[in-house]
């Protein structure tokens, strides 16, 4: 089948076969450009491990240090003619790459939260590797069922004032103006259960439990804090109460695995478009502007130059880390640079239909979404006719 990209709002429901194997290719080639880390993990679990900041991460530790890595993902498999999810791709994509390399990777897909994923994981930890010296937790999800059997969602929601701003339409380029009404105290406290610290903290301890984490073993998790335009509907909304959380999970998690003298660690990554972060309402503007701004000063990165970077200059570089006064370690240095948040607060309020593609770099951030579900690769030809069935290991979850 030919397969063209389908938008509907902020969602693209196919994805490219061809074009996510470039997309992991390109990742992989930006970390093996940097030769091999000195020092770095040697078997690494990821939570979260099929796209974004997780699939990066996994790429810099396979890829940059070597390391046999277990991913585990939420991701749909291709269906009677229907694509599969840009993560499916992506990991059988990275599979394949880690196996030709020689390198272990096993895949688990199905829902992190259960206490099913834990214990299978957990199996195939003691069974395989023995233990693990990291653990990155890069999960990013709408909803948690807990062990009740109860459903919770998480909302991107303004807390105490409602929020105006503006988004911009992918399909037809239009800006969106965008209402958003303040989060009801029980959104806030269902936000925190989902992407707050507490499966962060039940993965840590469950996998000590196990004696499944090897001394000095490290875990990270990633938030994100941004410009001050953007605090009304992140930081100061319901996700930035559930990303507060994380720094109380990453305390309780620190002192846990003091028993193995291992350290935690929650990293701010910069802003990007990745699935998660294009439901955000208003991003769209925020990262157009970001976009133009970094890419005019040379400063621009993706998820992989990041993780690359927080593993190189960071994690494995045995100098002391560049943390805030809450102890995290900041990758969004380049991000909040005075003249970058000086271009963005400049435009914020000012960008419109007609200066839409001067001021900001939409053109950029439409790409990304697109490449993102494996669109607008320059290598793929997109007028072939493909399978869009794609097989990949996955371990059974019994
Ligand atoms: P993403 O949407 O690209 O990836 C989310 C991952 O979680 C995928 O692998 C998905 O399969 C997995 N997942 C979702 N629900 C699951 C479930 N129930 N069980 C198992 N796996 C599940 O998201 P991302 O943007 O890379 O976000 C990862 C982390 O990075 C989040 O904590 C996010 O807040 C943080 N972060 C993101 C940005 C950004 O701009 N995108 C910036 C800073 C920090």
């Amino acid at each position: 089948m030919v397969i063209q990209p389908r938008i509907k709002g902020f969602l693209c429901t196919t994805a490219h076969p061809l074009g996510c194997e470039q997309d992991v290719a390109n990742q992989i080639g930006v970390v093996t450009a940097g030769g091999k880390l000195k020092t770095g993990p040697q078997r690494v679990l990821v939570i979260g491990a099929s796209g974004g900041y997780g699939l990066a991460s996994r790429i810099s530790a396979a890829f940059g240090c070597a390391s046999s890595t277990i991913g585990v993902f939420f991701e749909r498999p291709s269906k009677r003619g229907r694509t599969a999810s840009p993560g499916w791709y992506k990991s059988a994509a990275f599979t394949e790459a880690a196996h030709e390399a020689g390198l272990y990777a096993k895949n688990f897909n199905g829902d992190a939260f259960s206490a099913e994923m834990k214990s299978a994981v957990i199996d195939c930890i003691k069974r395989d590797l023995g233990q693990v010296d990291m653990v990155i937790y890069s999960l990013a999800a709408p909803a948690r069922t807990l062990a009740s059997g109860e459903t919770v969602r998480s909302v991107l929601k303004p807390i105490g004032e409602s929020f105006a701003g503006s988004t911009i339409d992918f399909n037809t380029r239009q800006l969106r103006s965008l209402q958003l009404e303040p989060a009801q105290p029980q959104e806030i406290a269902d936000t925190v259960k989902v992407m707050g610290g507490e499966d962060w903290e039940d993965w840590i301890n469950t996998l000590l439990e196990n004696d499944c984490l090897a001394e000095g073993c490290l875990t990270t998790n990633y938030t994100y804090l941004g410009s001050e335009v953007t605090w009304p509907i992140y930081y100061h909304g319901t996700i930035g109460k559930a990303k507060e959380d994380l720094d109380r999970a990453a305390a309780n998690v620190a002192r846990s695995l003091d028993q193995v003298s291992g350290k935690a660690h929650v990293v701010v990554m910069k802003g990007l478009l990745t699935q998660a972060a294009s439901a955000i309402p208003g991003m769209s503007v925020y990262l157009s502007l970001l976009f133009k701004a970094m890419k005019r000063a040379g400063s621009h990165e993706g998820c992989i130059e990041q993780t690359d970077r927080l593993f190189r200059t960071q994690l494995f570089a045995g100098e002391p880390l560049r943390q805030d006064e809450a102890g995290r370690i900041r990758m969004d240095d380049l991000e909040l640079d005075d003249a970058i948040q000086d271009y963005v607060r400049r435009y914020w309020n000012e960008v419109n239909q007609e200066n839409l593609e001067e001021l900001t770099d939409f053109e950029g951030y439409r790409q990304a979404f697109l490449q993102l579900h494996g669109f607008d690769f320059a290598e793929v030809n997109y007028t072939l006719d493909i399978e869009p069935e794609v097989s990949m290991q996955v371990e059974a979850l019994e």
